[in-house]
């Protein structure tokens, strides 16, 4: 090596120290502050019903960009995973979207036709096609299949001078036509009992139309899986019907596939056992979905950008799930869980569900808080320590043991489970939510002390078990 080369290589070794100075500089400023201990206080006072609101308008704009609702699989609700997730990587997150497909009902493509009457010759003389959304649509839980034949209508009443008990008895159906499709009134009993008689007396379809005075179309759920195709009709398609002969055709084959996704993001723990906090992400397919969920997402997500924020140091990790196809049977949850290993299942400390913490009319329920066992002996002590939480602030908290959310997927995997819930449809001082699964749905649907409060709660309740 001649001295002149060595001076070069001199010369480039110091460039290089001087660079990994530099670089090194460069890593030491952009290092993280360490994780120090938070109290629930200082993280209470971080979730601001300010931030939870902007959320919370977020996910109203993504709806009413994208056709009015925020349902897996449709653009509302990929424009609100990606808002959620650009928000956790804003507070330097890593997050994980977690594929699935699954098949759901379509209502809207079920089709009504009269086949009209048929002529001495045996040909048919006129068909009429119904719009459905207009003059019919399928039940919740109508069986899916076709079914063609006569319209027998039973005991209608077409002059509405009285409630009508249309289906209501066993014995309205005595002379029933098997085979025929039952044409039935609206009034007195319930959908499913008179779904039920005209099943038992062989119909082939049923059709429940609205009686006169009430106008239009309505929406009908049968509380579980029907035999036969059930379909609504307007009371003035119903009285066509049944006043003159007619042969309908019918199709409840309505399964579409829906891929879509969860989404997840993990804080760091000491322990190796995780706290899952979770809420759905997608909402109904006829309105925005503001309580139902967006009040669960919004609160779940301040809390894992505060966390973040405040460096806050953990002894379990925490991991933040949004699911998907909630609304349409648990979908997301019970694909998270199911895909799960043994390993991942048995770290799994905890689940926290919420889902509907906003409602106008609302109740602080606390799943199995109170010291009732809510579920399966799978009550954690932390719905105690919230429901302690809320007394301390001066609500009433209740103690909730509905199973109709994302937490049954891990109930049913033994892990144990708490969460909070405000309300839907139920209460004794009228709905705790009167918008629960309706285009009503909107920001304006919240009440924002409720929401803050559970958010508080929620807050409180992941420290006093992550710490
Ligand atoms: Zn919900």
């Amino acid at each position: 090596m001649t001295k002149c080369t060595r001076t070069i290589l001199i010369a480039a070794l110091s460039a290089a120290v001087v660079l990994a100075m530099v670089i090194g500089a460069a890593v030491w400023l952009n290092r993280p502050q360490p994780l120090r201990p938070v109290d629930s206080q200082t993280l209470r006072d971080a979730i601001t019903t300010e931030r939870l609101t902007q959320h919370l308008k977020a996910l109203q704009d993504a709806s009413d960009a994208n056709g009015g609702n925020r349902q897996a699989g449709r653009p509302g609700h990929a424009a609100s995973i990606d808002y959620v997730e650009a928000q956790l990587k804003g507070a330097g997150y890593e997050t994980q979207r977690q594929e699935f497909t699954y098949e759901r009902r379509d209502p809207s493509r079920a089709t009504l036709a009269d086949e009209g009457a048929p002529s001495t010759s045996g040909t048919v003389t006129s068909l009429t096609t119904y719009e459905v959304e207009t003059d019919f649509r399928p039940f919740a839980r109508s069986a899916t299949g076709s079914a063609a034949g006569n319209v027998t209508a039973v005991d209608v009443n077409l002059d509405n001078d009285r409630d009508t008990t249309s289906g209501c008895e066993a014995s309205d159906f005595t002379h029933f036509p098997r085979g025929d499709i039952a044409l039935l009134q609206r009034g007195t009993c319930r959908f499913d009992t008179k779904v039920q008689h005209a099943t038992d007396a062989g119909a082939s379809a049923v059709i429940v139309f609205n009686h006169g005075g009430r106008e239009g179309l309505f929406r009908g759920d049968l509380g579980e899986d029907a035999a036969i195709p059930v379909l609504a009709a307007t009371a003035e398609r119903g009285a066509a019907w049944a006043s003159r002969p007619t042969r309908l055709t019918l199709d409840v084959d309505t399964l579409e596939s829906v891929t879509t996704e969860n989404l997840i993001a993990d804080w760091p723990g000491e322990s190796g056992e995780t706290v899952v906090v979770g809420a759905h992400l997608d909402g109904v397919a006829d309105g925005p979905g503001i309580n139902d969920n967006g009040s669960g997402v919004v609160t779940v997500l301040e809390t894992a950008i505060q966390l973040a924020k405040l460096r806050a140091q953990t002894t379990h990790g925490v991991r933040f799930a949004f699911w998907s196809g909630e609304e349409d049977g648990l979908h997301g949850s019970y694909h998270y869980v199911e895909s799960l290993e043994d390993a991942a299942l048995e770290a799994t400390e905890l689940y926290l569900n919420l889902d509907m913490v906003g409602s106008p009319n609302p109740t602080p329920w606390v799943y199995g808080g109170l010291g009732r066992e809510g579920w399966r002996g799978l009550d954690h002590p932390v719905g105690e320590t919230m429901a302690d939480f809320l007394t301390e602030q001066g609500a009433e908290p209740d103690n909730a043991t509905f199973e109709g959310s994302d937490h049954l997927p891990f109930l049913e995997a033994g892990i144990p489970v708490s969460g909070l819930y405000t309300g839907a449809d139920e209460g004794e001082d009228g709905p705790a939510d009167p918008c629960y699964h309706l285009a009503c749905d909107r920001t304006d649907n919240i009440d924002p002390d409720m929401l803050g409060l559970m958010a508080d709660a929620l807050a409180h309740g992941v420290l006093a078990v992550a710490s």
